[in-house]
């Protein structure tokens, strides 16, 4: 039986908050600080929901979760975290139902949650880590994956 590449100790003490989360995923998106999409300003003020970053330079709001799986999602982002984490342990066939009572969210919105993840999934020639040390795939979450990656990437 395989195991998860993170165990659910590290996963749990990585991504505890929401803020873990929101870090977590501005490092993948900026890894060398702010760049503005608009026009590359490297200088940008945290609004104070802190999703959306303005651009000091031309006042572009620019958003951590854009182009991202969780784009436009009222679901705070621990619980799109865990959801992947569940989904990558029971390697994509988990059920609705119970991803719904792991994660606390109805039957529907657990669905949608899957039917997403499927669907970035059914990019990939086989299901490849999105947890793990590398934890999320900056590639994966905005389904911009191609080719194979594999598994010891
Ligand atoms: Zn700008």
């Amino acid at each position: 039986m395989d195991t998860p590449e993170a165990s659910f100790l590290t996963w749990q003490q990585q991504f505890n908050t929401e803020q873990d989360c929101l870090n977590h995923l501005k490092q993948l998106k900026w890894p060398n600080g702010f760049v503005c999409p608009r026009c590359a300003h490297d200088k940008g003020t945290e609004l104070h929901c802190r999703q959306l970053t303005e651009c000091d330079h031309c006042h572009k709001q620019a958003s951590i979760t854009s182009n991202t799986l969780f784009h436009n999602s009222n679901l705070p982002l621990i619980k799109w975290f865990w959801a992947l984490y569940f989904i990558d342990s029971d390697k994509g066939s988990i059920s609705a139902l119970r991803l719904s009572k792991l994660i606390e969210v109805n039957w529907r919105t657990a669905q949608l949650i899957l039917k997403k993840v499927r669907a970035a999934m059914g990019n990939n020639d086989s299901l490849y880590r999105l947890s793990g040390t590398i934890v999320l795939d900056v590639a994966f979450i905005c389904g911009k994956h191609k080719g194979n990656r594999g598994r010891d990437a």
